[in-house]
């Protein structure tokens, strides 16, 4: 008798979207791959740094997932409600789906609302709303201060809020007002991508001074003031702007830090090859997992990490289920494209997961790492979805 399996995939970002698409080529039709997000359209989220300087538009940026179901991918829209991995139930939208195998890629939940106003005086740029409502910002400016600010240390993508105030540079400049605009980056962590090592950080602090933006690391900022347009940071320094754009806190999304795959610090905790968690037949990937490296920080939240941890489990998952195939594993390799503006990008990438420190190396910017970038984000959108 030929039995019939079910994967479930928990989220349709980065993660979601591949392990599907892996699965599907993988596994015979009898078996099921069920893919659930609350979202109706996947965004593919590198571009809304492109749109906050008006050079792409929200629909040409996102999919709807239904697009997945021509594919042969269940796809499920509603809010995951609840997850048991010792069953490996899921309730969603009141309903539940029993899983065979149960991938988890829920991504990192954004938090402005831990810093006392910082979400009524500035745009939070890693979402579609405050990217554009940034772009409306930077629009209707013709003099004044920007701040790019990270409201805590660790985040997804650690070149975004480095490549956002290049971007903006590039932007006040064609429009001719550079000399009216200032623009400062606060961070909250000591240096630019700290993970990736001390030669990719001064690159990138290289870049800032030679755009004449003033680069303020380890400013803790502990409020904002909508009405007076100032910063208060935990150092005792403040900051004015005009126009705010922040990257802001993030935490492990609430339906996982209410279930017993929750670390101490709500993350999941996974072995870092295999991605399994403690618990059969589970799996985390992406920017909800935390992978400590040996240099005592964990991997950086990056799609290049979601997308080749979804490769593996999938090819896990399938050889499992087929009963060929060897085991893979998972090798901290990642690289990132880092928009410099003016249609140029640098380049770092290497191996993560190298002992004692990540091995990276850095490429400097030009026209075939911008070039680069478009066609990954063309490719993406129009053979993923
Ligand atoms: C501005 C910006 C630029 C970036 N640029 C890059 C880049 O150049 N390179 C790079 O590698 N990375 C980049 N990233 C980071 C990258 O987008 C993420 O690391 C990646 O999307 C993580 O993939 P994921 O699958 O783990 O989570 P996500 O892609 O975030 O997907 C998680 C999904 O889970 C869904 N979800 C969460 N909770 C629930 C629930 N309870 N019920 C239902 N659905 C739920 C969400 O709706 C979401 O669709 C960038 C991010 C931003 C914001």
């Amino acid at each position: 008798m030929t039995t019939s399996k079910t994967v479930v995939l928990l989220g349709g970002g980065v993660g979601g979207v591949v392990a599907a698409h892996a699965l599907r080529k993988r596994l015979p039709r009898r078996h099921r791959v069920v893919l659930v997000d609350r979202e109706r359209d996947h965004l593919f989220a590198p571009s809304l740094l492109w749109l906050m300087v008006g050079q792409r538009e929200a629909d040409g940026i996102r999919r709807p997932l239904a697009g997945l179901v021509r594919k042969g991918i269940d796809v499920r829209l509603g809010e995951i409600e609840k997850i048991d991995p010792e069953t490996r139930r899921v309730t969603v939208g009141g309903e539940t789906i029993d899983a065979d195998h149960l991938v988890v890629a829920l991504g990192a939940e954004l938090a402005p609302e831990v810093i006392p106003g910082l979400q009524q005086a500035g745009h939070n740029f890693y979402t579609l709303p405050g990217a554009e409502g940034l772009r409306d910002a930077l629009a209707g400016t013709k003099r004044g201060r920007v701040v790019v600010l990270t409201a805590a240390p660790a985040y997804k993508c650690p070149a975004a809020p480095y490549e956002a105030a290049l971007l903006i540079d590039a932007y006040v400049r064609k429009r001719g007002i550079r000399d009216a605009v200032t623009i400062d980056v606060y961070a909250a962590e000591p240096g630019p991508m700290g993970v990736a090592g001390p030669e990719m950080s001064g690159a990138v602090k290289q870049l800032l001074q030679g755009k004449d933006i003033p680069y303020h690391p380890e400013h803790q900022v502990q409020s904002v003031d909508a009405a007076t347009r100032r910063i208060v940071f935990a150092n005792g320094a403040h900051a004015d702007f005009d126009v705010l754009a922040y990257v802001p806190p993030h935490r492990a999304p609430r339906v996982i830090r209410e279930s017993a795959l929750a670390s101490a610090a709500g993350w999941i905790s996974v072995d870092r090859h295999s991605l399994e968690t403690r618990f059969p037949g589970v799996y985390a990937i992406g920017d909800v997992v935390s992978i400590p490296l040996a240099l005592g920080k964990p991997l950086p939240k990056a799609g290049v990490f979601a997308h080749g941890q979804a490769e593996v489990v999938a090819k896990n998952i399938a050889a499992a289920i087929n009963g060929t195939g060897k085991a893979e594993r998972f090798d901290g390799h990642g690289n990132c494209f880092i928009e410099i503006g003016d249609g140029k990008a640098g380049f770092g990438g290497g191996d993560f997961y190298a002992e004692p420190k990540p091995i990276v190396t850095v490429r400097a910017p030009g026209r075939r790492w911008h070039l680069g970038k478009v066609l990954f984000e063309k490719s993406w959108l129009y053979l993923k979805l």
